[in-house]
């Protein structure tokens, strides 16, 4: 699943190759991914003709802002992926469900076996709209920069708190744990407490931080949380720099094609039965109906 760094990767190429270009024309070929618009072609009257000024990102979601102030957001879920054409005459890939056409350069597609992801033109509220943010975000954000995106975008309001956008000490996450009282890792993973996680981050968060995936979130203590903290956003820094993660069985690759470098940095991801790398302890596998870890029972308490 593309996760926080693999977001960020993805923004990166958009970002250098869209802005300043007009979206000429969307092709849909698979209706239910634009699902929150009455009809397609609703969708691609808010976008098409219209340039782009700018990619941002909040949690899991691409944000492609235009000059009519709307926005195009899209989830790529746990398995989508955008990929540019590598020249006129590229076929599709399987499973390509929609089709970006730009005043210059190759076309974009976005291909998803599944249907678990989903794009929309968010259409800016009106001056003296409120837009009610996520509780967590509206007193324990930090920064100001996630709650005016969730204001543009009140699609986005119920998104948690974004570990790099709205920056939050290790005390507010503490604030986070108290009230979810849920086992850590489903905390890690809940979009509406902590947007950008994913199971590969939130396992490697865990083993960082020495703190076992099923510990119920109230019960870490002070100093813990305080190392669950570090580690999160040791982890997060670690996989933007090297560019996000590819592997099994989605293989994750940014939009030209290029796979992300954190995969050869896994402590515990998909390592069951290989010796742990601080005490050799092999690594076991956890999963539930919430989620898939990995963790070291000699290391992680
Ligand atoms: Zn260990």
């Amino acid at each position: 699943m593309p996760e926080l760094p693999e977001i960020e990767a993805i923004r990166v190429v958009l970002a250098k190759e869209l802005v300043g270009k007009k979206i000429k024309s969307i092709a849909i070929t698979n209706g239910k991914l634009v699902g929150r618009h009455k009809t397609a072609k609703e969708f691609r009257a808010h976008l098409e003709g219209h340039a782009i000024k700018g990619v941002t990102r909040l949690g899991r979601n691409l944000l492609i802002a235009l000059d009519d102030a709307a926005t195009l957001v899209i989830d790529p879920g746990p398995t989508g992926q955008l990929l540019r054409a590598k020249g006129p005459k590229d076929a599709k890939p399987k499973h390509t469900q929609a089709v970006f056409t730009f005043s210059q350069g190759p076309e974009l597609r976005f291909v998803d076996a599944n249907a678990t992801s989903e794009m929309y033109a968010s259409v800016k509220p009106a001056e003296g709209e409120v837009t009610v943010l996520n509780k967590f975000v509206d007193r324990l954000a930090l920064s100001e920069d996630g709650k005016v995106i969730r204001r543009a975008i009140p699609e986005l309001a119920t998104l948690g708190l974004d570990p790099v956008i709205d920056q939050f000490g290790w005390d507010r996450l503490g604030i986070v744990l108290q009230v979810a009282k849920q086992p850590i890792q489903t905390v890690l993973k809940d979009q509406r407490l902590v947007a950008g996680l994913g199971d590969v981050y939130a396992a490697e968060t865990l083993f960082t931080a020495g703190v076992r995936e099923n510990r119920s979130s109230e019960t870490l203590t002070s100093v813990e949380t305080r190392r669950l903290h570090r580690a999160l956003i040791e982890v997060i820094s670690e996989g933007l720099k090297l560019g996000g993660t590819t592997v099994a069985p989605e293989n994750w690759v940014d939009p030209d094609g290029k796979g992300g470098g954190y995969q050869s940095h896994l402590q515990v991801f998909g390592r069951e039965g290989e010796p742990c790398s601080q005490c050799r302890t092999k690594i076991q596998r956890s999963e539930t109906s919430e989620y898939l870890s990995f963790y070291c029972a000699r290391c992680q308490a």
